[in-house]
């Protein structure tokens, strides 16, 4: 199955959440520092090959959303971050919504 595309990257400032919708169908929220967190460039994650969950020090803003050729997005942060390119690949595997942390449990049935 193809990666779904990314049809809609909205904030929600008072939620502090990003929510994505996506070419199926699915939606789902990303809270800032979750994502933050996720920052896959080489800056935050040295060059270890793994990408691991950094906290931030700080809560996060997202200041700037901006479109990556039609493979991913770029996020520009309050903390003044903004080097990580997050495929979107990258953003389905780190989904936070109830549908998708659980997809892997049902394997075990
Ligand atoms: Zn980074
Ligand atoms: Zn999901």
């Amino acid at each position: 199955m193809p990666t779904p595309v990314l049809t809609e990257a909205r904030r929600l400032p008072e939620a502090s959440r990003l929510r994505l919708t996506w070419s199926d169908h699915h939606v789902a929220e990303y809270p800032y520092d979750y994502l933050r967190g996720w920052c896959p460039c080489a800056g935050c994650q040295g060059h270890t090959g793994q990408i691991r969950y950094q906290p931030p020090a700080r809560p996060v803003t997202a200041t700037s959303i901006q479109p990556v050729g039609n493979y991913a997005i770029s996020i520009g942060w309050s903390d003044g971050h903004g080097t990580g390119i997050y495929r979107y690949e990258f953003l389905r595997e780190i989904c936070p919504c109830g549908a998708c942390a659980t997809a892997g449990d049902t394997v075990e049935g």
